[in-house]
Parts: C-alpha cells; structure tokens; sequence
C-alpha cells in the first residue's frame, strides 16, 4: 500500500481552508481523513475514524482545548467540516475515572460537550480519541491487519509482523470499555507508533496529519507483505455448468423474503446485489466453503450491514432450478431458524431488553457463481456486498496466514445490538414500496416517465425499459443513481428476454410491472391495410403480453406473488372513429389484464390496467393538440379539459393510478378510469 500523500494536494486544502477560517492542523486533518476514507482496503461504509486535538475559541471568547473527531457514522472520503464535530476535551478525559458509564449517559455528556450544540453526534469510538494524548489519531478496519490478527495467536503474530511498534489491546466490545482498556495498554507498553485493537482493528497517531497517516499507511503494508509471502496461490477450481445470475437472483431473492405479518398479501422483501469476481468466485467454489460460512464478521461493525454469517446454498445446475429453489428455502428456512435461537439465547443473557431484528440473511453465497449482497435498498445491497467482499478477502488471506477466528457469537450479538451502531442505520420510516423491485415499459416517454418516479418516490427500485436508451438514461437520471436504464424493444421477444434478464441481474428480480409502451395508427377498419393492423397487434398487443410473460416468469420463481399493471388507454373500452387499428389490439389488451390476473391469483400475482385518455405525451403532442383544438373550435385548454369535471388530465395522475393498483393488495382485474370523466368511456 502506497502513501497517497501528494504536498501540492495537502496545500491546496490548507489554501482553501483558509479562506473560511479552517487552520492548518485542520485542514491537514480532513485531507488525510479523505485519503484513508477513499481506500476500501483501509475503511468501508461509515467504518473507521480520525481525531485532531487543538485549541479554539469558544463561543463565548475563551480558548479551549478540544478534540474534533469524526461523527458517527460519516462517509470518511467525503469528510468535511461538519464531519468532525469539536468537543471540550477536559470533560471527557475526567471520564477515566469512572468504572462503567451507560451508553445514554456518555451520550449526554459528550453532547453538552460540543461546541457547537447543533453539531451530528461525535463517533461511538470518541474516548478512544480523547484518553490517547497524541494529537493526531487514525482508526481503521484494514482488511489485511484484520487478515493477520483474526488469529487465535492475534498477540504473537502482531508481536511478530509489527515488531513492537503497535502495541496489543485484547478484545473488547468497542465505547468506553474499549477505550479504557486502550490507554491502560498504551501507558504500560509505550509503543511508538500505534495499537492494534484485536480482532477490531488498528490506531496510529502522530504529532502530524501527516506521521500519524503515513504510518498507518507502513503499518498496513508491513501486514500486506506479510500475507503476500505465504498466500499460496491456489485457485479453487472453476465449476462447469453453473446457472447464470438472471436466472439464480430471483430464486435466492424469493427463498431470503418473508410473508409480512401486518397484511395478508405482503411480503418483506429484499434487493440484491450480485459479485462474481474471481475473489468472490474462488471463495465460494473452496471446499471449506460451509466451514467459512459459520466464522463470523472480521471486524465487529460490518454486523449491522451483513448480518455475522452469510447464507451458503448449493450450486445451481441449470437443468435443476427447481430443484435448487427447494433446497434455497429450506438452507433460507434454516438460517432465519438459527438466527432466531441465536437472538431467542442472547437477548435472555440480556435481561430480554432487545427487539429482534428481521432474520434475513443479508449476504449469500452460492457455489458456482459468487455472492450475493442483500438490503432493504439497492444502495444497502451494495454496502453489504462492499463488506462480503471485504469479508472474503479478510478470511480467505486469514486462512493463507493461520487459521482465521472471529470475535465470540456473545461479542456480536452485542455488537449487533448496540444502540450505538444501530444508530448508524438512521431511523428512517420506511416507504410503502421498501424492499420493491418495479419495472416500467415505454418509461421514456410522459406517462412512462411519471410512472417510474411515483414508484421510485414511493421507495421501489426501478427499472426504466425504452426502445430509445437515450430517453431511458435520461429519466433514470433525474429518478438518482439506483434507477436502472434499460434497452428494451416490446416487439422484439429477444429483446424484452434481455431486458429482463438484465433488471433480475441488477436487482435480483421483479414485483411490479408497469406495460406502458405503445403508440397509435389509424385508419377506418373496413379499408385500413393489414400491415398496419399487425404493426399495431405486434406493439400494443404482443409487446404487453411478452412483457407479461417474461415478468411472471421472474416472479414465478420468486414464489412471492406480483403486480401487472397495463396502460389499456380509453381506446379499450370506447373506440374513436377510425382509431380501430389502435383501439382494437388495446381491446384485447384489456382481455389479456384479465386473463393474467385469471390465471395468476392463485400465486398470488395481481393484473390491473388503467384507462386513461387525453394525456399530453409522445401519443398526443403539442401539434396534435393544437390541430384538434382548432378543428373543434375550441381553446386548447378547453379541448384538454373536455371531461365531465372540466380539468386537464396528466401523466402524473395516471402514475398515482398505477401506484393505487400496485399496493392494493386485494385488488385485481380492475380497470381504474383517469379521464376526468366520460360516460362514454365507463367502465359497466
Ligand atoms: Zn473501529
């Protein structure tokens, strides 16, 4: 590991300090906690820490000698100022005198500490920070450090990789007692450059942003070259005709869901998040897979992201799926079996003060193919696929240096149960569609567009399916970084095969689907031209039935129902004149609503269609208004408000209507009308 330490990079930061105020010492602070927070080899995801003891001005004029440290939870490689909250140092150091404190206790003291009373909560590893004396102290989980001190000898091997400069500190459950037993280790043993938290994870420190950053740097290298010189390079052998992901996803996404209690219908579901690199490839094909599989996490806090063990399935042989979604829900069945026992036996050593968690697993291993990362949201899937890989990387490096051992199942229930870190994960109420994967057809388009960002707004994941990408890309865009453009040509059964395929592969499958995609022909039926009438049947008819068969194909194989949602358009139920080319595949398009939601209740796979009418989009564009308005006489407002409630239908109220059908769950076959009202167009 190199010192990504760059002077003109270190000045530059100190230069743009200064214009706000920002001292020297400080701003040095930020640029090196930048530079470790940009490493996933040193931190991950909120993990890790960094402090700057100085002296400021309070707010009443009195220098004071504070310790800025990292606040909880804070991204390290995007610090900024906000991100290092100032305590008074003096309270907190008056602390060691005490034997225990109480989480809510210390809580309270370090926040009528702050300087500034606004300020985020300091990190759960602040007195760590404040009983060192040193002026710069860094704090990471250094995924090759916790590779050689995960060890039932962790002491001799930091003895012998780090040679007396870091000094040993048994485990102990991170906060104040951790702190304490610290700077008991560091006053007796002295050591110059830092401590090794076991089975945690290392400190240094300096008198410089610089030293106490460069050595931290040294000291991950020396544990680098260490595992470097006795990995023995032995590639796990590949296995041969193994599932692909598009095909696995949903099967390990419906065996890791679970029926949700407070409504008949609902399903807690979760979002995947596949790695299949070599790493993970290596690891989850070794024969001591299942052995990993119960060591536990690397460093204590990655439990709240990923659980302490993954869930380990068999390989899936494509010939077999079904073979392997039955033995996927039992190892599931299992898992959510032992997780409660586990938190049934710790919350009792408690004193039953816990509220269980769900027992879902967060990361999967399967055989043959890689992992999988699991979470409420695709960005928590991603998180607890980020620390997997770290994990797997940790144990594998372990096992080539010793014989890797975690912290006790009573640590980690405690870990995983600390308020403390819960805290990390905010508290955040839950939006209806948490944990739900929609895809839209036609999402380029107005309708299409509205539709993917209600569902998006409403919490779901979204996929955005356009025949023109560029339109695709361009909503996803504006939805945020987790909505997914995809190409996708209804007419096409490759096509719409592909696009699917690629929405299981980045979410690990579907639960609502939204068949938009359409544009309209004339002509009067008796002497229209039939090329027209089967352009028209291929688009607005066989475009939503493949888009609805490749749909319950996926969610079939989840096993946790689903939602078709059809755009049928007014045209379904009351044909314009010389609109049959249209409204006649749009006709059975509603037949077919029908029969889906027929033949699919039972799995619990719901069909609803929206007849909507008049709505400015690609299929009714501003010329075509204006030449409609015109030919009838009237105001351009007039004609689009031409309802029985005088008001302008838009894309928008047709996406509530879909969202409405999507989280009624004892709703199906309905035709909801969003046309501001025509008699005409009613539904009898
Ligand atoms: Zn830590």
């Amino acid at each position: 590991m190199k010192s990504g330490w760059v002077d003109r990079d270190a000045e530059a930061i100190v230069a743009e300090g200064a214009k706000s105020g920002i001292d020297r010492d400080l701003a040095l602070r930020i640029y090196t906690t930048r530079l470790l927070g940009r490493d996933p080899k040193l931190v991950l995801h909120g993990g890790g820490n960094t402090s700057l003891k100085e002296v400021m001005r309070d707010r009443l004029g009195v220098d004071v000698e504070v310790l800025r440290v990292k606040a909880t939870g804070a991204d390290m490689a995007m610090i900024d100022l906000a991100g290092l909250p100032a305590v008074r140092l003096s309270p907190l150091r008056k602390l060691r005198a005490l034997g225990e404190i109480g989480d809510d206790e210390l809580v309270g003291i370090e926040r009528s500490s702050l300087i500034d009373p606004a300020a985020a909560n300091p990190s759960v590893e602040i007195m760590l920070h404040a009983f060192l004396p040193h002026k710069f102290v860094d704090h990471t989980h250094a995924t090759a450090v916790l590779s050689v001190i995960d060890q039932p000898d962790g002491d001799k091997k930091c003895a012998e990789v780090f040679g007396g400069r870091l000094a040993f500190v048994p485990y102990v459950m991170p906060g104040f007692g951790l702190a304490k037993k610290a700077i008991e280790v560091f006053e007796r043993a002295k050591p110059s450059d830092g401590l090794i938290l076991s089975k945690h994870g290392i400190v240094t420190y300096g008198e410089s942003a610089r030293e106490a950053y460069e050595r931290m740097i040294e000291m991950v290298s020396r544990a680098e070259d260490f595992i470097a010189r006795r990995r023995k390079a032995t590639a796990a052998p590949a296995r041969r005709g193994t599932a692909e992901v598009a095909q696995v996803a949903p099967i390990v996404r419906g065996a890791c869901s679970e029926k949700d209690a407070t409504a008949e219908g609902a399903w807690r579901r979760l979002v995947l998040e596949f790695r299949g690199g070599e790493a993970a490839r290596n690891f989850v094909n070794a024969k001591d897979l299942d052995r990993f599989g119960r060591l536990g996490v690397i460093t204590p806090d990655h439990t709240i992201r990923t659980k302490n063990w993954p869930l380990v399935l068999q390989p899936p042989d494509p010939a077999k799926l079904g073979d392997f979604a039955r033995v996927a829900h039992e190892a599931a069945g299992q898992f959510a079996a032992r997780y409660h026992r586990y938190f049934e036996q710790h919350n009792a050593r408690v004193g039953h003060i816990k509220h269980e968690l769900d027992p879902l697993p967060r990361v999967v291993l399967v055989p043959g193919l890689g992992l999988f990362g699991l979470g409420r949201t695709k960005r928590d899937a991603e998180i607890a696929a980020d620390i997997a890989e770290a994990w797997v990387e940790g144990v594998s490096d372990a096992e080539a240096v010793g014989r890797f051992e975690s912290i006790s199942e009573a640590d980690m229930f405690d870990c995983e149960y600390w308020p403390l870190e819960q805290a990390k994960l905010g508290t955040r109420k839950e939006p209806p569609l948490a944990g739900q994967i929609a895809a839209v057809t036609g999402a380029g388009g107005a309708i299409g567009a509205a539709t993917a960002k209600a569902f998006a707004a409403a919490g779901a994941e979204v996929a955005l399916l356009d025949v023109n990408f560029a339109a695709a890309r361009e909503q996803a865009k504006a939805i945020g970084p987790s909505a997914l453009p995809v190409v996708c040509d209804v007419t096409s059964a490759a096509s719409v095969r592909a696009a699917f395929d690629a929405v299981a592969s980045a979410f690990g499958g579907v639960d609502i689907v939204v068949s938009n995609a359409g544009a309209a022909w004339q002509g009067r039926i008796g002497e229209v031209d039939e090329d027209v009438m089967r352009k028209s049947f291929e688009l607005n008819f066989y475009g939503h039935q493949r888009v609805a068969q490749a749909a319950v194909k996926i969610m079939l194989a989840q096993n946790t129902g689903g939602c078709l949602l059809f755009n049928v358009s007014k045209q379904a139920v009351n044909p314009g004149p010389n609109f049959g080319p249209y409204g006649i595949p749009k006709a059975a398009e509603l037949a077919l609503m029908r029969q889906y939601a027929l033949d699919y209740g039972a799995d619990g796979i719901r069909a609803n269609a929206v007849n909507a009418d008049r709505i400015r989009s690609g299929l009714l564009t501003a010329d075509m208004i204006a030449s409609r308005s015109k030919a009838r006489g009237l105001s351009e407002k007039d004609y689009m408000s031409g309802n029985l409630l005088g008001r302008e239908v838009t894309a928008d109220d047709v996406a509530q209507a879909f969202l409405h059908q999507a989280l009624a769950l004892k709703t199906t076959a309905d035709v909801t009308t969003v046309d501001g009202g025509n008699i005409a167009a009613a539904m009898r």
